[in-house]
């Protein structure tokens, strides 16, 4: 069977989900493919949506068990992982849709859809060496690990990345004895230094075992365990390995070749501003195209997309300022530039720090660990990054966001100092930021 669309949008994550939603606002005759069996994408059913379901249910019991007046002091060594899991893994349906040429799309066995543009959102996966038995019952990769039916007592979880650092913090909190391999020097390097070393702190204080430069070459399945063993010469032994280094773009299965598109050597596709490829009709938004592969940015990236299909511009959208949500224990955002890239590019900054545990909200709340940092230019007070750790950091940093996207002089310093805030509340971090750093400049 054949049929003709105005545009195919190839997956139903938030990237593609942001462009479809666009064109058809737009008025576009809109395909959307989906090869698994619900839409939503990575996003909603193994990655985003699922981990940050448990870590609020983890969350939950570990405040309960920290809670004197609920009397269950015990309710983290008695919660289950199946009492806490809260997605299902599902089956892959067989709808995968590759070209057969630069119009056309094969759905499935039977069905073709030309169109006059095609917009790929097929995100990615984890990344599998082949020298690593997936198969065993006992090594998880970011995909399966919410398969895992009982709680093991130790973990190893090898990458310290974004997604090894936010499942070592949850395990963590459900008292599993965590070994976490970093290939790096420090955690998570893009970070801000004072935000990476407190991570790094608040970690090792919890109890988890942080190697640094470390590869690993070999894994051994065992019958009761995992066995890392690292260049290093050491054997790390745990009841379970969470396979956390690195992922792949899915695009090795649309046959891109039929387009003229060749994916690089991770499967990810290079685009321009507006989200297209080497061939113009066709797009590729959201993690197919690598960093900064958030469901955030991707969602962004698809609406880009679809203006640009719809001859609208994209002055209204600010994907140079997306900002990162980490979601350890602490919790860590963050936008603009860090202390280190400032001082490389010579920019003259000064910082101002609000520490949570002098924030009147945070005392009342209990959650007393955390900073917000401001950097600002000296001279024109001009906002140029925003760091925080603590709890709701990915909530605090958006005032910062909102801010440093004003125009003129509306985005400086001088907002945080002369507005009042509520109070008690923590966006008054902000004031208490804004002014610790305006007098450093005296
Ligand atoms: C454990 C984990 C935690 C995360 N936490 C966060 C977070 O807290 N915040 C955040 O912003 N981001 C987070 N991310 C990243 C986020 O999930 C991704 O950036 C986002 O899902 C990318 O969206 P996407 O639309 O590009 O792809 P996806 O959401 O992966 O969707 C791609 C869709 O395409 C479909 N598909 C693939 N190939 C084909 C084909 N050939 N034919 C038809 N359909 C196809 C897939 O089935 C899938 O439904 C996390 C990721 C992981 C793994």
């Amino acid at each position: 069977m054949s049929k003709q669309v105005d545009v195919i949008v190839v997956g139903s994550g938030p990237g593609g989900e942001g462009a479809a939603m666009q064109l058809a606002k737009g008025g576009r005759k809109v395909l959307v493919v989906e090869r698994y069996r619900l839409i939503g994408g990575g996003c909603t059913h193994w990655g985003t949506i699922p981990s940050k379901a448990l870590r609020a249910a983890i969350l939950q019991v570990v405040e309960a068990s920290a809670n004197p007046l609920l009397k269950s002091p015990d309710a983290v060594s008695r919660a289950s992982l199946s009492d806490l899991r809260r997605s299902a893994q599902s089956i892959i349906s067989s709808q995968v849709s590759l070209f057969l040429d630069p119009h056309t799309v094969q759905i499935g066995d039977e069905l073709r859809v030309a169109a006059s543009a095609v917009v790929l959102a097929t995100g990615s996966r984890p990344y599998r060496p082949a020298d690593v038995d997936f198969s065993h019952p006992r090594i998880f990769d970011s995909d399966t690990i919410l398969n895992l039916s009982e709680r093991p007592h130790t973990l190893t979880i090898y990458g310290a990345g974004v997604v090894g650092c936010e499942y070592a913090s949850m395990f963590r909190n459900l008292d599993i004895k965590i070994n976490l391999i970093n290939s790096r020097s420090s955690l998570l390097d893009f970070l801000d230094d004072e935000i990476t070393d407190a991570l790094s702190y608040h970690m090792r204080e919890r109890g988890v075992v942080i190697r640094h430069n470390e590869s690993y070459s070999r894994i051994e399945g065992t019958s009761d365990g995992v066995v890392l063993h690292l260049h290093s010469g050491k054997a790390i032994r745990s009841e379970a390995l969470l396979w956390a280094a690195g992922r792949t773009g899915n695009s090795d299965q649309l046959n891109l070749s039929a387009v003229g598109l060749q994916a690089d050597s991770r499967g990810y596709l290079s685009v321009n501003q507006h989200g297209q490829t080497a061939v113009p009709h066709v797009y590729a938004v959201g993690d197919l195209v690598g960093q900064p592969s958030l469901a955030s940015a991707a969602y962004t990236q698809g609406r880009v997309a679809g203006r640009h299909l719809l001859g609208l511009g994209d002055a209204e959208n600010h994907l140079e300022e997306i900002p990162a949500g980490i979601y350890t224990s602490p919790e860590i955002s963050c936008i603009g530039q860090t202390e280190k890239q400032l001082t490389e590019a010579k920019i003259p900054y000064e910082v101002g720090i609000a520490h949570f545990k002098s924030i009147a909200r945070a005392q009342i709340s209990g959650q007393t660990v955390g900073i917000l940092k401001i950097l600002f230019h000296r001279e024109s007070l001009r906002i140029l990054g925003v760091h925080c750790f603590g709890a709701n950091a990915s909530e605090i940093i958006h005032i910062g966001q909102a801010i440093m996207a004003q125009e003129g002089t509306a985005n400086t310093l001088k907002y945080f100092m002369n507005s009042t805030f509520n109070y008690p509340t923590m966006a008054e971090a902000y004031r208490v930021a804004a002014l610790n750093g305006y007098n450093r400049l005296f």
